[in-house]
């Protein structure tokens, strides 16, 4: 491997390939696989993870926005992609990119029909989508009939799937609530289904959902987090290769003495003499400032070193005191997904927020 120079987000497609073929493992070889890219694929890199899943022919993409969607088709991926999350502006580039819109409540929905009616457009492909519990975007068990008489009345749209997801996929406590939610989606696919004159795909599960509940695979499942490398439970997280690595290198190293501080409103004060490094990464890269004052640590040559004081927008302040380092050392700030969780409990969130943080203005290394 050659040297790092600079703060660097290092991707691993080996491992995502792994992680593909495993979640692949846990299905029936006809259920359909969804990838979800969505807010930069977590923060990694869409093209590159985009590009990858389409090598390894998966069936499905997903982004939340319209915009995102419109980046992937711009990089050439013609792979089916569905938006989850459509505003009503949206529609005209959707139909231009030959994305697949969700249609989530009456509004949207009428709005799409008049924009594809307008355009005399038949058969274009959507995504319905049920609220089973989340509350938070989709149509209602109740509103099935106002979805059946436009269904019926219009031939501009095509129902591709019915979905629905899971509130607390990943919890085992709740494990009633969730099949509550599988039994109001069949009842809603039960009703739906014999109006609609093709099959779509149905589907509920994300990452969680695939490791804990594989009976109810339908016909699709979607998954963001477990490529990346992650499934919420260590038993399982396991199986799965990491996929992204940060890294970041030692710009200056100060001599502190007994009674200095280190870094802004003198968040570190010596208590004896240090070794200090300073790192060219801070809280606009993802490294959020509840993750200083000793909260985590980072690895310099196979050493475990603290992060101290307040962590800066660009920098933070490494205690290397008993560390065997010199300027321009690697600083791995995690490469394995027991770090990355280590930041999400120092900082009170989810492996899904690191790196979702993670900023674009770092380099971006594919392996
Ligand atoms: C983000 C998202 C997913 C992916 O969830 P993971 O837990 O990352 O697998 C699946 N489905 C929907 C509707 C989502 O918004």
């Amino acid at each position: 491997m050659n040297k790092i120079t600079e703060t660097t987000v290092e991707i691993d497609l080996e491992a995502l390939t792994h992680n593909f073929h495993l979640i692949k493992s846990i299905l029936k070889p006809t259920t359909k696989v969804l990838g979800v890219v969505k807010a930069s694929a977590y923060g990694v890199d869409s093209m590159a993870i985009a590009r990858k899943l389409t090598e390894l022919n998966i069936d499905y993409l997903a982004v939340a926005y319209v915009r995102e969607g419109l980046a992937l088709r711009q990089a050439g991926i013609t792979t089916p992609v569905m938006v989850l999350h459509p505003q009503e502006g949206s529609f005209e580039l959707i139909l231009k990119h030959k994305l697949e819109p969700v249609m989530y409540n009456k509004r949207i929905f009428n709005l799409f029909l008049a924009v594809v009616n307008e355009k005399n457009i038949k058969n274009y492909p959507i995504h319905l989508k049920f609220n089973t519990g989340l509350n938070r975007l989709g149509f209602t068990y109740e509103e099935l009939s106002f979805l059946i008489e436009k269904l019926n009345t219009h031939t501009n749209v095509k129902v591709a799937s019915i979905f629905s997801h899971l509130t607390a996929s990943e919890d085992h406590s709740n494990i009633d609530f969730t099949t509550k939610q599988f039994e109001l989606f069949d009842k809603i696919t039960a009703k739906l289904l014999p109006v609609l004159k093709e099959k779509p795909i149905l589907h509920i599960l994300n990452t969680s959902g695939i490791f804990n509940f594989p009976q109810h695979q339908y016909d699709m499942v979607r998954t963001g987090i477990g490529l990346y490398g992650f499934a919420n439970d260590n038993k399982f997280t396991k199986s799965l290769k990491n996929v992204i690595s940060l890294k970041t290198v030692i710009s200056q190293i100060n001599e502190v003495r007994k009674g200095e501080s280190v870094g802004y409103n003198f968040g570190f004060i010596a208590d004896k003499d240090y070794k200090i490094a300073t790192s060219p990464i801070g809280h606009a890269d993802g490294i959020s400032r509840s993750m200083g004052k000793g909260k985590i640590f980072v690895t310099i040559n196979n050493q475990k070193a603290a992060v101290i004081g307040n962590v800066c927008m660009d920098m933070i302040m490494i205690d290397v005191t008993d560390i065997d380092c010199k300027e321009s050392d690697e600083v791995i700030i995690f490469n394995n997904q027991e770090m990355v969780n280590q930041l999400a409990v120092a900082s009170n969130t989810i492996s899904y927020e690191i790196l979702t943080s993670l900023s674009k203005r770092m380099k971006r290394l594919i392996k």
